[in-house]
């Protein structure tokens, strides 16, 4: 089934609110079956509604709704729509009675606006809303479908769980399953040159997306049941393993490189400790967002000064003074310095130039060096960063969690 999203509201035509609304259908809808072809956002206008309408029905045979169901004059999707399907309003006895509850629970008289939110179109499915006080409805007619649902996404998202999901299920006899493999330390051309034989696939498909440094590729089946689809993603995931495996560092919805590191450190018992110059705490941070990183983080030091790299973690003046504070040297300093003070298996470290400024020809914005200590030898390796400040450090912190998973993963520990 193809639909298209509309979403109703000036304040989103503005700019002063984002449609979050489509994002949390979209997703949803996608392991439905439903596939969304278009997102439409209109102001609170009728005749611009109307036309909406006839515009999306003419390419979709499903239309869903959001906003402009409550009891202000600009709320007008009810009516709008009603009127597109020639269909009269009249009051729901139990919405009405609902309302008339929720007035009465909070001491508050219900006005003749209030009212008319118990108003829903001739034969449509009534979806009520506990979480406040605008009902939605479902009209199919004329092999069209459209659902409406309330703006409020604290009303919305549950409406949409409790109504739309088992209805869409029912509607649709083909289940979406989809599998995601994280990568890191491939860019996105590279990885979809090395598989555009498998991106043409049309079922399953094979869809990349790329964050700061980072890239995930969505595998989704349809088929119809779960285990038949789970088996067509399942083949594609080992077609991408054979040529991507290298990069691959997890599977799951959402997975994040200091989440694997989480697991790999408290699988084999390893604890680390990280020195940090250019990130100032970044490293630290990621991993004690994670629930569980007590049991393997043990210390971490933002060493900015070389007075600090000097006193908090043993880097000698004299590795300071011949090779500077951003060289290979300094960072195996470092690094084995958070380890010692920490008494723990593995010290990481980063310094480098994160720029606006502080660039030299020899060593421009963006020059990164990281570094990893364990009982085996120390190992740095010197990154060229690209973009602003901001993605330098960024960038910088997922190669750390990728040098400690690499280590871990060869056994030199
Ligand atoms: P209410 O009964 O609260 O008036 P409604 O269905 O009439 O609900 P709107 O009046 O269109 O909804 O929007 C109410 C509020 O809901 C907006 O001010 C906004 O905060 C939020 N909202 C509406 N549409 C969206 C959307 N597409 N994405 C995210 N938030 C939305
Ligand atoms: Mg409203």
């Amino acid at each position: 089934m193809n639909a298209e999203l509309i979403a109703v509201g000036s304040e989103l035509l503005m700019g002063q609110i984002a449609n979050t609304d489509a994002q949390y259908i979209t997703s949803r809808l996608s392991s439905l079956g439903v596939n969304v072809h278009y997102h439409t956002v209109v102001g609170d206008n009728r005749s611009r509604l109307t036309d909406a309408l006839k515009i999306a029905f003419s390419r979709c045979e499903c239309v869903i709704l959001t906003g402009g169901l409550g009891p202000t004059y600009d709320d007008m999707t009810k009516e709008t729509v009603a009127s597109f399907f020639n269909l009269p309003l009249s009051y729901d006895q139990r919405a009405l009675n609902e309302l008339t509850e929720y007035f009465k629970k909070r001491n508050r008289i219900m006005t003749e606006s209030n009212k008319k939110q118990a108003l829903l179109p001739d034969d449509s499915v009534v979806l009520y809303n506990e979480y406040g006080t605008a009902p939605g409805c479902i009209i199919e007619k004329n092999g069209k479908i459209a659902a409406m649902l309330p703006g409020p996404p604290r009303e919305m998202r549950p409406m949409f769980d409790k109504y739309l999901c088992p209805y869409f299920k029912e509607k649709t006899d083909l289940v979406v399953y989809s599998e995601y493999l994280h990568l890191f330390g491939i860019g996105e051309a590279d990885a979809e040159a090395k598989i555009s034989h498998l991106t043409k696939s049309e079922n399953p498909t094979v869809a990349p997306y790329v964050s700061i440094g980072e890239m995930v590729l969505r595998i989704s089946a349809s088929a119809a049941t779960e285990k038949e689809a789970a088996l067509l993603t399942g083949k594609m995931k080992n077609e991408i393993y054979s040529v991507l495996g290298e990069w691959i560092y997890a599977e799951g919805r959402s997975s994040t490189l200091p989440s694997t590191v989480l697991k790999l450190l408290t699988d084999k018992k390893l604890t680390f400790a990280a020195a940090e110059s250019c990130t100032g705490g970044m490293v630290s941070s990621a991993i004690t967002d994670l629930p569980g990183s007590s049991e393997v983080f043990l210390y971490g030091a933002v060493t900015y000064a070389n007075s600090a790299k000097m006193s908090a973690l043993s880097v000698s003046a004299e590795t300071l003074k011949k090779h500077g504070a951003v060289s290979e040297e300094t960072a195996i300093e470092m690094a084995r310095g958070a380890r010692l003070a920490a008494k723990c298996d593995i010290g990481v470290s980063t310094t480098g130039i994160a720029g606006p400024g502080g660039g030299t020809p020899e060593k421009p914005v963006g020059t990164v060096y990281i570094a990893i200590s364990t009982k085996k030898g120390d190992r740095a390796l010197k990154l060229f960063l690209p973009g602003d400040r901001a993605r330098v450090r960024k960038t910088a912190v997922l190669n750390v969690y990728d040098l400690i998973r690499r280590t871990i993963l060869s056994g030199n520990y």
